[in-house]
């Protein structure tokens, strides 16, 4: 491929992957996307923004995360396997690459106020975080059940200022504080910027998304190279809620067919048992949160809930490019279940002393089933840490007394 075709991968300029994609909105909201859609490539484009950008990348977040050769754990498996340490960055995950970017792109738009909408408090904590920093408004909805599954989230929230409102209808988890912020935007639409915390939602913002965590693989690249000698490893491996890590860390791979990409999701207690988040392997072509995309629904396309010991890919769906590299094969899509996962996590923590974050813990249960050889290079995405968890882990110590 010349450096000038576009890639098969990426957006195009009507905002579809392939069939995904597109800005399925309520007219209502059409001025809000339209705005964002005009302006986001234009702004982040700008060298201004990319200075100040980085600069937070650097001195805020912590980055460049490290690149870390797992001795142990590439002798467990008989390979070579590194660990991309977004768990390092701050607030404990991936997600603050994209909360930096945003924001900074609200404030260009000249909004006042961030709305956003969290499930188990992660991307919540990430916004009000961002918010703090840069003094705007900060309002979260998140579901009623999550307020009382989350509480250590919704204090963190609480103390950086945010406000967090209940989500009250439907099911009270986060298809419902999703729709509550969606009107919230609705009602608010010059002075409000929506903060989507993953790779999907109406484009632009699958595609804005992925660019701000495209940083993981462009630090992969020369980190890799600096190490081994070589830019590219034989398998990258990242966990798909949405798919916002597993984007970014795919991202200047995509076009790199040696390179094999994984994406783990969460089969929950079984592809089927009925409690699963496993959305490539029950999922269907449908229409999820203003995308063209996959996503779990029954026979009469109601979204099914999704179900996964894992908060962050408790989802019943993922981004449109995530669909696109599903469908054309150029991604493999893997389902580890709650146990597969919870085995992973105690062994990274005892074979590394690092306690990854339970969706981590579904991308590191993949190195066993990937066939790698001796001589292949390995590359997981570790997308956060595992502090939030410890009360899981804690109820299963026992089965994992050594
Ligand atoms: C939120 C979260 C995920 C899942 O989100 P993606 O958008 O799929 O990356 C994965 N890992 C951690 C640690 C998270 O907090």
């Amino acid at each position: 491929m010349t450096a000038t075709a576009p890639s098969p991968y990426q957006v195009d300029a009507h905002g579809y992957y392939g069939p995904f994609g597109g800005a399925y909105v309520p007219e209502m909201l059409y001025p809000n996307v339209e705005e964002l859609r005009d302006n986001y490539l234009r702004i982040t484009k700008d060298p201004e923004f990319q200075r100040e950008f980085q600069q937070l990348l650097t001195d805020y977040v912590g980055r460049p995360t490290p690149l870390f050769l797992a001795q142990r754990l590439s002798a467990h498996y008989g390979t070579t396997i590194y660990l991309k340490r977004e768990d390092l960055c701050h607030t404990g995950a991936h997600k603050i690459n994209n909360t930096i970017g945003q924001i900074l792109v609200a404030k260009r738009l000249g909004k006042q106020r961030i709305v956003a909408e969290t499930g188990a408090g992660q991307h919540g904590v990430a916004t009000a975080t961002v918010c703090a920093l840069m003094g705007l408004e900060c309002i979260v909805y998140m579901g009623e059940i999550d307020i009382e599954r989350q509480k250590p989230n919704v204090d963190r929230m609480r103390m950086l200022g945010a406000k967090v409102v209940p989500a009250t209808s439907g099911s009270k988890t986060l298809k419902d504080a999703t729709n509550e912020a969606m009107r919230h935007w609705i009602s608010n639409p010059t002075d409000t910027h929506y903060i989507i915390g993953s790779v999907v939602g109406p484009h632009p913002y699958p595609d804005m998304v992925a660019r701000f965590q495209s940083v993981i693989s462009a630090e992969t690249i020369s980190q890799l190279l600096h190490q081994t000698g070589r830019a590219t490893p034989d398998f990258m491996l990242a966990c798909v809620g949405g798919g916002s890590n597993a984007a970014g860390a795919f991202y200047h791979y995509l076009d790199e067919p040696s390179v094999r990409l994984i994406a783990a999701e969460a089969a929950g207690q079984g592809i089927d048992t009925g409690h699963s988040a496993a959305t490539t392997a029950l999922g269907k072509p449908g229409i999820l949160h203003g995308a063209s995309t996959i996503l779990m629904q029954t026979e009469d396309g109601q979204v099914t809930e999704p179900y996964s010991i894992s908060a962050g890919l408790d989802y019943p769906g993922i981004g449109p490019q995530h669909a696109q590299l599903f469908a054309t094969g150029r991604a493999e899509f893997l389902s580890i279940t709650d146990k597969q996962a919870l085995d992973a996590a105690f062994q990274l923590s005892r074979l590394e002393g690092i306690i990854p974050a339970l969706e981590t813990g579904h991308a590191l249960a993949c190195l066993p089933l990937i066939g790698a050889k001796k001589d292949d290079v390995v590359v997981v995405c570790l997308s956060g840490r595992g502090d939030k968890d410890l009360a899981t882990y804690t109820k299963h110590l026992e089965e994992y007394a050594s």
